[in-house]
């Protein structure tokens, strides 16, 4: 007996490939793509995206913790790369890393001492990437640190192996931001120059998240970290204008890889002056045909989308009326012909030409598509599709 879930996630084989060939034309072969794959890579799995990417020739995955490089450990091929840009809880977590070759950031003098210190107890090699800290003022190595880094670096160069020198930018998706980016970039440089001076050159150098990576060519350099574009996303409409004339006379674009689908549980008749769900927020004004969806806001369809959202049904675009609950939506049916139980509801993504895109979803939501994807919630199953 299989016993199912409400709802599935549906993860497309064939917008994944189309994503990375899209990316691929527009970077260059000279440039890397790592797959940033945090957050169980955005929502979609990393079970999932792990092997899709790797058909497609991706040997790179970037993550943010060591608990992530773990579980990506465990998917990822021999010969892939994984590499943690961000927490690293403690030593036994860093020596795992050590031991695996996990490569990982270094923003702090203390980690790479205590990154030499261990790889010499384990007679291993460790692997580490330089974060700079070019102005995001988050995490990163400061100018004034460098030149103890670098000889760090060269005194222990038998155990410590620098992969990479990589920053971070604060709002490439928006063009409020340009000056600042620009000013990072222009540090970033000046970080480099000032390694390399110090005998720590030769760097793969990685500035750019998709954002940067599509709007401002000359982050691209020899690597970029990209994670929601190749998920199908853009990060921001700004983004997405600056690339749209372009894209449109190549006749290219990103497309989504996720689907949220679940089916018509009840349907019911209702008279005029009826109020409809929890409270008072609804109240019928003439017969009404309604859907039951058992989805709510326990399996990620934010309560803010009652009496705001939309999902598909036979092609139709219908309506959330009333409250969203913690396991139903109900959706008003009256004109859509023969809706029945079992009927198809599509909840994110495509049906007979009609389509509900995550960032319409999220502006009724008003939620960041980054954050609505992380947030669909793990157990609801995914499975990949052509
Ligand atoms: C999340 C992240 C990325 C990828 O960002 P996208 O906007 O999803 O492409 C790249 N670099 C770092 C350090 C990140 O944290």
């Amino acid at each position: 007996m299989a016993i199912k879930a409400t709802s599935v996630i549906e993860i497309s084989r064939s917008a994944y490939k189309n994503n990375i060939k899209y990316l691929r034309d527009l970077f260059g072969s000279g440039v890397r793509i790592s797959s940033v794959i945090k957050g169980d890579a955005y929502g979609h799995g990393v079970g999932n995206i792990i092997p899709l990417a790797e058909q497609q020739g991706i040997d790179h995955f970037s993550v943010f913790s060591a608990d992530e490089a773990y579980a990506a450990v465990q998917v990822a091929r021999q010969g892939s790369e994984i590499m943690v840009m961000g927490h690293i809880n403690d030593d036994d977590e860093l020596a795992w890393m050590i031991s695996q070759g996990v490569s990982f950031f270094v923003f702090e003098v203390e980690r790479l001492e205590k990154t030499i210190a261990l790889a010499r107890r384990l007679g291993q090699v460790a692997k580490v990437h330089l974060e700079i800290e070019t102005g995001f003022n988050r995490t990163g190595l400061v100018l004034s640190e460098l030149e103890r880094v670098a000889g760090l670096l060269v005194a222990h160069g038998d155990v410590v192996r620098v992969e990479g020198v990589c920053t971070h930018y604060a709002g490439a998706e928006s063009v409020a931001n340009h000056l600042r980016v620009n000013q990072q970039i222009g540090r970033f440089y000046g970080a480099v120059q000032t390694l390399a001076g110090a005998g720590v050159g030769g760097l793969t150098r990685h500035t750019a998240c998709s954002a940067a990576a599509l709007t401002y060519p000359e982050t691209r350099m020899e690597m970029v970290r990209v994670g929601i574009a190749q998920y199908g996303f853009w990060p921001s409409q700004e983004t997405f204008i600056f690339r749209y004339q372009d894209d449109l006379q190549r006749g290219r674009d990103l497309k989504r890889l996720i689907s949220w689908k679940s089916r018509v549980m009840a349907v019911k008749e209702v008279g005029s002056g009826e109020f409809i769900g929890y409270g008072n927020t609804f109240l019928s004004n003439r017969p009404m045909k309604l859907a039951i969806v058992p989805v709510g806001y326990a399996n990620g369809f934010s309560r803010s989308l009652s009496n705001n959202g939309h999902v598909l049904i036979r092609g139709k675009r219908v309506s959330v009326l009333g409250n969203v609950t913690m396991n139903t939506i109900t959706v008003g049916v009256t004109d859509v012909p023969g809706v029945a139980v079992g009927d198809e509801v599509v909840l994110i993504g495509k049906q007979k030409g009609q389509a509900i895109t995550v960032a319409s979803f999220c502006e009724m939501s008003n939620q960041l598509n980054y954050q609505l994807l992380a947030r669909l919630p793990e157990k609801i199953p995914r499975v990949v599709v052509r």
